[in-house]
């Protein structure tokens, strides 16, 4: 098969979702790969690195999608990409079904057979093809680093000539993938790290990431704790017990890191302003939670500002895109494992198994139907 990516047309971004490495690994399996020209540029890979991995570079987008079977891209389709798009075709990209119900009926409507990257199951078997925990790891990495890079100190304790300096101290609020990625980067920078989330099951894995789990004084085990591990909105006592402990680290912190979220809502709102107002001037909070409208009352989404008292207080929400080369390098493993387990006998014809719960789990429109959301899971 034909398959190619464009170039993202959403504003900034830089990731592209075929890499020259990815592309070697899609021709083992006997496809043919094609990138609109640029499409790799803001990622650092030039048309040449393509062409000198076989790859076919065509100048615009129209070419592309009139070009390939399989059109893969990073940012959720634009309605004039899809609308380019023929019956038959697969178009492979994140997707968020529950919140694109237009774009979703127009993949249906124009007959393509659309690949969520969002609703791969997180089951072991599919970790590999898993972008939204490969982005959520590069995004708790870069918001360590955009915190360190705000904060006029060192991360690291130290004694000097000069003086003694202590330690940095970091809150991590949630410790999923983006979570645990913020830990063992600010552990590694020699910060002293706190970390608290709602499912105790991760207060093992914290500590032994070298960081300290907060524990709260609750007579119930931690409630947010739910089905299928993911955390559920947390009863109105075992919020005030949260917020009140946060109240308590709060001057003491000079690094905040959320990363709260609860599947399907809106971020829960932990970090309140009296919280920042009694952080230190020169503190930095960095909230991941931002695109859902964050973990703190005073982010405010895609900025950086200061507030009176001096803490900076970061909101972007294109962490992955920060770290485009990198964040295409994993995302276009993880398309090119989908299109692996898309090319069961490696000889360049997709076979697309709805029977395969991957597969399935993952496939949002087809044939004319829409085909999310899909039945359970058989395996876990
Ligand atoms: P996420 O980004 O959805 O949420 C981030 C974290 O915020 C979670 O750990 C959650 O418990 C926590 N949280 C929610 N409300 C909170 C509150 N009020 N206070 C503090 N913390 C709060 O999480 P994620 O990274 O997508 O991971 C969620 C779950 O999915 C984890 O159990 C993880 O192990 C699992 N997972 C499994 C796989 C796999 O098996 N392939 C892959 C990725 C994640």
């Amino acid at each position: 098969m034909k398959i190619g990516a464009l170039k993202e047309s959403f504003e900034g971004e830089a990731r592209v979702a075929i890499t020259p490495s990815s592309a070697g690994h899609l021709t083992k399996l006997g496809h043919e790969v094609f990138v609109e020209s640029g499409a790799g540029a803001r990622a650092g890979f030039s048309d040449d690195s393509y062409r000198a991995a076989g790859v076919t570079v065509v100048p615009t987008a129209a070419e592309l999608i009139r070009s390939v079977d399989v059109v893969a891209k990073v940012r959720q389709p634009a309605e004039g990409e899809i609308r380019q798009m023929q019956p038959g075709q697969t178009l492979i990209s994140f997707f968020y079904p529950a919140q694109n119900a237009e774009m979703l009926a127009l993949a249906k409507e124009q007959g393509i057979t659309a690949i969520a990257m969002d609703m791969v199951p997180r089951i072991s078997r599919a970790q590999k093809m898993d972008a939204l925990s490969s982005m959520a790891n590069i995004a708790g990495y870069r918001a360590v680093i955009e915190a360190a890079n705000n904060f006029g100190r060192f991360f690291t304790g130290q004694v000097t000539a000069a003086g003694k300096v202590p330690p940095a101290k970091v809150l991590v609020v949630g410790a999923g993938v983006a979570g645990l990625a913020a830990i063992g980067t600010a552990v590694s920078l020699g910060a002293q790290v706190y970390a608290f989330d709602v499912r105790p099951e991760v207060a093992e894995q914290i500590e032994s990431m070298g960081a300290e789990f907060v524990y709260l004084d609750f007579a119930e085990a931690q409630d947010g704790a739910a089905t299928g591990g993911y955390a559920a909105p947390s009863s109105p006592e075992f919020r005030e017990k949260q917020l009140a402990k946060f109240r308590e680290l709060a001057p003491q912190m000079d690094v905040v890191i959320t990363t709260a979220l609860i599947p399907g809502r809106d971020a829960p709102k932990l970090w309140t302003r009296d919280m920042v107002e009694a952080m230190k001037p020169g503190s930095v909070i960095v909230d991941l939670a931002a695109e859902r409208g964050g973990n703190c009352d005073l982010t405010i989404p895609d900025e950086r500002h200061v507030t009176e008292n001096g803490v900076t207080i970061i909101g972007y929400t294109d962490f992955p895109s920060r770290m485009g080369a990198q964040a295409s390098e994993l995302y276009g493993n993880n398309v090119r494992h989908f299109l692996s387990d898309l090319t069961p006998r490696k000889d360049g014809v997709i076979q697309h198994n709805m029977e395969d719960d991957v597969i399935r789990g993952a496939t949002v429109t087809r044939d004319h139907d829409v085909t999310w959301p899909p039945p359970p899971p058989k395996i876990a």
